[in-house]
């Protein structure tokens, strides 16, 4: 799949006006692209090979360098403009079809984080600029992380998109109507509710956004919540952007004070906002006033979404939630029809009726794995790899000169251990055991073998397990099968 790819296909999927995509020109003044993923590419080739029913489902992938104009590149690996994604792609015919491949690559994926050693969980994701109706994101839970989750028992989701039950509000009874109350000069919440002695959840806040060309709504959450710019566009079903101060003057009022009642717009609400049990203060849409006493429904219309940011203290099934931070490692999505239709990758049916392919795709940052593994298991020494992700096996160090009877026991065994298939580190330097064992931890191969003249007296090669320092000692005769052996049980 090239890097370089012609911009057309991006105008065509509608995904040339992302920021982070590279954009260039050749001499001729052709515009080009450099991949940030391969949705475009790859749909392309299969509307050219897919002709009928008979073609699907098919599974593709990649290992591939993508390109990022990132806005905020990272030292490190975590965050580069270049790096090489592991990248799948599944077609199918039909949306149950897309289940079944999704389900699959699911739990091969599963097995892939298993097998690279490091803590791991799906979580509930949003589907952003990839476009189509689903996705789950590989979140490995660490400090370094960029993404905050939220957890509960049984739940892991983004924050971007996580719901869970607010804690409920001690509201003040509701008025037989709306009723004034002089706010001069206080703007905020916290102000408005510290000048009436109300929790800032008694309060409504509201949010003005515009969809489209001048479609006005006005989004109402509690004052101690905050709207949820991505929930929001989900639960809208399209871009929006906030109102300006203009187009906030011309419907309501002055910006400062505004509220639901009385507003010419469409009022959506906040899922969290209780509807019973007492009454609210909200903005009046006139200058230095509030209306207290307002009940959602009686004073003025509404619909209801979940749009809130969850906050500490919520809970989901009584249970309170957790956040923590966790770095992205892998990110699978229900594309649908989404680039099949604007690349026309099509199939003829049974009835030789013309169907748009069914797509997902499925991605793997490799470079994050490592990244996760370094920080998830990393001690005051080093990096403690986990075994099938590290770049050598068995760290064998040597503490003889050349010419030595250890130095000689230490050969041979470094091409015993070669012949039993594992990877071996052999420190032969020129270097003392200090710095020959500081270094070991360092770089965090998951077992160490140090031979030495202790060896030859004792008839033992030491060991030990990076994971946790632990030493152990094997017996000279069949030590690379032992070793091996022992390098198996490695977490
Ligand atoms: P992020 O939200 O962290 O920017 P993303 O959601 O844009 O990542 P995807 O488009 O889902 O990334 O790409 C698939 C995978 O590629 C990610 O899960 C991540 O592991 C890896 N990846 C994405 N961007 C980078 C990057 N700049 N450097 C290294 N790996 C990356
Ligand atoms: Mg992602």
């Amino acid at each position: 799949m090239p890097v370089m790819q012609p911009s057309d296909l991006w105008k065509r999927s509608g995904r040339y006006k992302i920021d982070e995509l590279f954009k260039l020109r050749d001499r001729r003044d052709a515009e080009f692209v450099l991949g940030l993923s391969g949705e475009e590419v790859v749909t392309t080739h299969i509307a050219s090979l897919v002709r009928s029913y008979r073609d699907l489902p098919q599974i593709l992938y990649h290992f591939q360098v993508k390109e990022r104009d990132e806005p905020r590149p990272r030292a490190g690996v975590l965050r580069t403009r270049e790096f090489v994604m592991k990248d799948a792609y599944s077609f199918d015919r039909d949306p149950e079809g897309l289940s079944v491949s999704y389900d699959r690559l699911a739990l091969a994926y599963d097995r892939i984080f298993d097998r690279c050693g490091i803590d791991w969980y799906r979580a509930e994701a949003d589907v952003g600029s990839m476009g189509g109706y689903g996705s789950d994101e590989y979140m490995a839970p660490c400090a370094a992380g960029e993404n905050d989750v939220v957890v509960a028992p049984g739940y892991h989701a983004n924050v971007e998109v996580a719901s869970a039950d607010p804690q409920p509000v001690q509201l003040p009874a509701a008025l037989t109507a709306p009723e004034e109350v002089s706010t001069p000069g206080l703007t905020t919440i916290d102000q408005v509710a510290a000048a009436l002695e109300l929790p800032a959840g008694a309060l409504l806040k509201a949010y003005p956004v515009i969809v489209g060309e001048d479609d006005f709504i006005l989004v109402v959450v509690r004052g101690d919540h905050q709207v949820n710019d991505v929930k929001l566009r989900i639960a809208l079903g399209s871009a929006f952007r906030q109102a300006r101060a203009d187009e906030i003057e011309a419907r309501l009022g002055p910006p400062g004070s505004i509220g639901p009642v009385g507003a010419q717009a469409r009022v959506l609400l906040d899922a969290g906002v209780q509807i019973d049990g007492g009454a609210y203060v909200v903005g009046a849409n006139r200058p230095d006033l509030h209306l207290r006493g307002v009940v959602p429904g009686r004073d003025f219309d509404y619909e209801v979404a979940d749009v809130r940011t969850v906050v500490p203290g919520d809970t989901r099934d009584g249970q309170p939630i957790r956040m923590e931070t966790a770095i992205e490692v892998g990110n699978i999505f229900k594309l649908g029809t989404y680039y099949s239709e604007p690349m026309g990758a099509t199939y003829l049916d049974q009835n030789g009726v013309t169907q748009l392919i069914w797509m997902g795709c499925y991605g793997i940052g490799p470079a994050r794995i490592a990244a996760a593994a370094v920080e998830q298991f990393s001690d005051e020494h080093g990096i403690s790899w986990p075994r099938a992700i590290a770049p050598f096996d068995v760290h064998l160090v040597t503490l003889g000169k050349p010419g030595s009877e250890e130095r000689e026991l230490s050969d041979r065994l470094y091409d015993e251990l070669r012949a039993t298939g594992l990877q071996i580190l052999y420190d032969d330097r020129d270097a003392g055991p200090g710095e020959k064992f500081a270094d070991a931890e360092l770089l965090g191969v998951p077992l160490r073998a140090t031979v030495g003249r202790r060896t030859l007296a004792a008839g033992e090669i030491e060991i030990q397990l990076r994971r946790g320092q632990e030493s152990a000692s094997v017996g000279l005769d069949g030590a690379a099968a032992a070793i091996a052996d022992l390098w198996q049980r490695l977490p």
